[in-house]
């Protein structure tokens, strides 16, 4: 039914707005005022596709890292689900892909930048400890993202959340849900 991309920096709080929307979403399909199709809503994130965070360290590790994301996320679109991809999905060209993959399965789609400053990110990694990134791998998870663009058309709809503000989460509710246009056809 929907694919919801998370997008941000290492440690920038991708996790805890994944857990928050699904948790959101799951109370929404709960409803007593929700009449729409029996919804399940799936989080995919690196940990159930077995890529641990040393994937990251080389382009040779990190390239079938993402396709195993890739893979359960392709698995997991279809018209019951709304699949929330929470990894640092920070290539463009990879967005793209997930797109793709979603007009395929004629899915909607939604966007969220999960944006915190690179000194906050790097304090809660410090805090977090264990499970952490090599230094050189944080860096360069930073300096090599590429920021999502509401002016193309694979990361919009797009919702940017600070980290100090809550997230609009009846709007992406809305989006995936109503969408602010009618389902994309299937790609050929
Ligand atoms: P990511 O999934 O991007 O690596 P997490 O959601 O796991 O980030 O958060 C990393 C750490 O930062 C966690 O220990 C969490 O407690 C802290 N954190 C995340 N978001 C916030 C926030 N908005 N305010 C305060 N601390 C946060
Ligand atoms: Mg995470």
């Amino acid at each position: 039914m929907a694919l919801v991309t998370i997008s941000g920096f290492p440690c920038s709080g991708k996790t805890t707005r994944a857990k928050q929307l699904k948790e959101y979403f799951e109370d929404r399909i709960q409803s007593a005022e929700y009449d729409g199709p029996n919804l399940t809503v799936e989080l995919i994130d690196d940990d159930i596709s077995h890529v641990p965070r040393s994937s990251y360290d080389t382009s040779a590790l990190e390239k079938p890292a993402r396709a195993s994301l890739f893979s359960n996320v392709s698995r997991s679109l279809g018209p019951d689900t709304i699949t929330i991809v929470d990894s640092a999905n920070y290539i463009k060209g990879y967005r793209y892909q997930m797109y793709c993959a979603a007009r395929e399965a004629r899915v909607r789609v939604a966007t969220i930048h999960v944006v915190a400053p690179p000194d906050k990110c790097r304090e809660w990694h410090e805090k977090r400890g264990e499970c952490s990134y090599k230094p050189a791998t944080f860096d360069n998870l930073i300096m090599r993202f590429e920021e999502p663009s509401s002016m193309v058309r694979w990361d919009s709809p797009l919702f940017t959340i600070p980290w100090d503000e809550q997230p609009p989460f009846e709007d992406i509710w809305n989006a995936i849900l109503k969408g602010d246009k009618k389902p994309p056809p299937a790609a050929v």
